[in-house]
């Protein structure tokens, strides 16, 4: 039997929580896999688990993204076989680690068009942006959506998903030179959240309207300004926490600001079914095969450097996606 190098967490707490052990790669059982991870997607969802903000029994692999190909397949295991290309989003916690046995159901074949790097960087967040655009609130072509934050790795792909749709993207980031990179990626205008009111330059994008439907990932410190983005009717979408959970509030706020709408969705829903996921996923991968999204990687990584990966994508100093390589 051989070992793999693989992240564990036997506390949650700063990076270095990240502890690394010599993991033994037992003989997948029914309904498992041996993978070999060529690329690992690094996600804000890690440093929650990380931190302790959303709540993991211990001790925990870490790690919800990764690409390579299959080693070995357990009892009942159809549709993967050893040998093919592979990528998932979910699963157990564990991406990090130079290989794993892990359930079949969340794995889907790659098109080789796609490289391991491309898909590490683009299964969760790609399919984030999937279930946002096609399957939270219909929108369609024209509408305007307010996405934040707009330049990292999953929003430069909302970026470029809007782009392809005919939907207008306004991305607000932290700094212009963000805001340059959103509207690179198909940003229809930007708002700098370091030097402008989210709010005010929302609703004069719009001619005093506000927007359709927003989008927010920054959580506690962008959710009032947010739902004061939105037009009467409007949808709130909050799907992340980058900057801290959104405080607990009156939902008398929905009606007082305009009868606005409000979900917190979360990708592991919307891909449960794995038929679901692999249809999702053939979505996606079109969009990636035809030119539409272009995987974005800024940050390349030795896995052992995990931890410094984590630091720099919680000072905001990243954009793009993060990929760690084994
Ligand atoms: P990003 O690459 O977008 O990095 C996070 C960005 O958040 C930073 O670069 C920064 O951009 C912004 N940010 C704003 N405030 C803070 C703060 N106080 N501390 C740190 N960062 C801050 O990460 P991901 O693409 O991995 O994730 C983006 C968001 O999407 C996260 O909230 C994540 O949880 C969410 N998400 C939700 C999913 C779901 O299904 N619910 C699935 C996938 C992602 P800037 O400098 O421009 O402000």
């Amino acid at each position: 039997m051989s070992v793999a190098r693989t992240a564990v967490l036997h506390a949650t707490g700063g990076p270095e929580a990240i502890a690394w052990e010599d993991r033994p790669l037992p003989a997948p059982g029914p309904g498992e896999v041996l993978l070999r991870h060529h690329a690992i997607g690094v996600n804000y969802i890690d440093i929650y688990h990380r931190s302790g903000l959303y709540p993991l029994s211990l001790p925990s692999g870490l790690g919800s993204e990764g690409a390579g190909v299959i080693e070995a397949v357990g009892e009942g295991v159809e549709h993967v076989a050893p040998g093919d290309r592979v990528a998932y989003a979910g699963g157990p916690l564990g991406a990090y680690a130079e290989a794993r046995v892990m359930p079949a159901a969340p794995l889907v074949k790659l098109p080789d068009a796609i490289s391991f790097e491309e898909a590490a960087a683009v299964m969760l967040k790609g399919l984030t942006v999937h279930y946002l655009f096609r399957r939270t609130v219909p929108i369609r072509p024209g509408d305007t959506v307010l996405f934040l934050p707009a330049a990292g790795g999953t929003g430069l792909i909302a970026c470029q998903w809007a782009r392809s749709e005919g939907i207008r993207l306004i991305g607000a980031a932290g700094g212009a030179a963000k805001c340059a990179l959103a509207r690179e990626h198909g940003a229809a205008e930007t708002i700098d959240m370091r030097t402008q009111d989210l709010a005010a330059e929302a609703r004069r994008l719009t001619g005093g309207r506000g927007v359709d439907v927003v989008m927010d990932g920054v959580g506690r410190d962008s959710f009032i300004a947010s739902l004061d983005a939105l037009r009467p009717l409007g949808t709130m979408i909050s799907f992340g926490n980058a900057s801290g959970k959104v405080e607990p509030f009156d939902i008398g706020l929905l009606a007082a600001k305009g009868s606005l709408m409000l979900t917190r969705p979360t990708l592991f829903t919307h891909i449960a079914d794995p038929a679901v996921l692999r249809r999702m996923a053939a979505e996606l991968f079109e969009k990636v095969i035809s030119g539409a999204i272009r995987p974005r990687i800024d940050q390349r990584r030795p896995l052992a450097e995990a931890a410094a990966a984590h630091r720099a994508l919680e000072a905001r100093a990243t954009t793009g996606a993060t990929v760690l390589l084994p």
